[in-house]
């Protein structure tokens, strides 16, 4: 068995993989693949009915707001909510809390002004950080909860008057937050949903009466919500994936539920990182990240034949990530805590071959 610990791809339980492998032969009894059916079928039109409305239900969406499913993954978004939110008159203020909302602010000076309110970029991304001002005239406010790369989180969210979009890529579904407190937010799914190639968009309507540019159709959200998501052909099987995996979730408990087993998963690797003698957390411990624990060897030298040690007891992924070094283990939802277990132990028994 492997205890995949790997941050881009979707972990998915068994379960949801039998699902999927079962449509992929023969879609509800149809006698076609999911792959081969049209995405204006009833039947499909179905999926994209009960994958929104599980998002609703778990997000609790309150009304006022659409939720929409794209392609082009969550960098796409980048440049999509700028074109489509910031304009000449007014600046976007941006939060530099890591690598991707780097990103973020490079794809937004394409389209306008960008005004960064903090970094932690002096700390290679390390911490959030914390008492800014947020312009009131500024066309919105982004930042980025969960930092993928650096395994840092936002577990308070400043007040704001601005239109709030957040990049939730790496977060969403694993713990409750208060969607009434964003306008926009964006996920790739590729971490809590479902297979890479399906953008999740949850937008508050009011927000899209904003758009003052001309937006080509396919970066234009309007067109999304006024066609369902049907605008074009949408992710049919990451949709269809994403549709199975919230079923999970809900038949879980829901959201509410797999945070309280995501406090303790992460709880329990970080004690182990803290009580081990040859390792330490990189993120500042009051910003430790939930979903990506990143992590070090005092002796680097050692950090090979740790991944190799690892590897002979089923552990894949942990490798950091290649800017940052070390190891990076994700805790994504369906991970189980018996998974985060058999990590512990291995580098418990690493230490005792090394240190006895
Ligand atoms: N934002 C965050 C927080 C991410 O973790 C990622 C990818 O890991 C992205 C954006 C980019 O997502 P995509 O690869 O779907 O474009």
């Amino acid at each position: 068995m492997k205890h995949n610990f790997g941050a881009g791809p979707c972990i998915l339980p068994a379960k949801v993989l039998d699902q999927a492998a079962d449509a992929v032969r023969n879609f509800n009894g149809l006698g076609l693949s999911i792959l081969e059916i049209s995405h204006r079928t009833p039947e499909f039109e179905a999926v994209m009915k009960e994958t929104q409305d599980l998002v609703r239900e778990l997000l609790r969406v309150p009304e006022g707001y659409s939720i929409l499913f794209l392609q082009g993954g969550a960098s796409t978004q980048f440049s999509m909510l700028a074109m489509n939110f910031l304009h000449q008159e007014k600046k976007a203020a941006y939060l530099d809390c890591g690598y991707f909302s780097q990103k973020a602010i490079k794809e937004a000076l394409l389209f306008g002004q960008v005004n960064i309110v903090a970094s932690s970029k002096d700390k290679g991304y390390n911490y959030i950080p914390l008492g800014y001002e947020i312009p009131e005239d500024s066309a919105y406010f982004h930042y980025t909860s969960n930092n993928t790369i650096e395994g840092t989180e936002m577990f308070s969210f400043p007040p704001t008057t601005v239109p709030v979009i957040c990049d939730m890529s790496s977060d969403i579904f694993s713990r409750m937050v208060n969607v009434a407190d964003f306008d926009l937010i964006y996920a790739g799914a590729q971490k809590n949903m479902g297979p890479a190639g399906m953008t999740l968009v949850v937008v508050k309507d009011t927000l899209l009466e904003h758009i003052q540019r001309q937006v080509p159709s396919m970066s234009d959200y309007r067109i999304y919500r006024d066609n369902g998501s049907l605008f074009n052909t949408p992710p049919v099987f990451s949709i269809y994936v994403a549709m199975l995996n919230l079923r999970w979730l809900k038949e879980k408990g829901g959201v509410k539920t797999i945070e309280t087993e995501n406090i303790a998963k992460a709880a329990l690797l970080y004690e182990e990182i803290d009580r081990n003698p040859l390792f330490y957390g990189l993120a500042d411990p009051d910003h430790r990240s939930r979903m990506n624990v990143t992590f070090k060897m005092y002796e680097p030298a050692m950090e090979q034949e740790f991944l190799d040690f690892a590897s002979t007891r089923g552990i894949v992924g942990v490798k950091g990530y290649r800017s940052v070094g070390g190891f990076r283990a994700s805790l994504y939802n369906a991970l189980p805590i018996s998974s985060v277990e058999i990590l512990v132990s291995c580098m418990s028994d690493f230490e005792k071959e090394k240190l006895n």
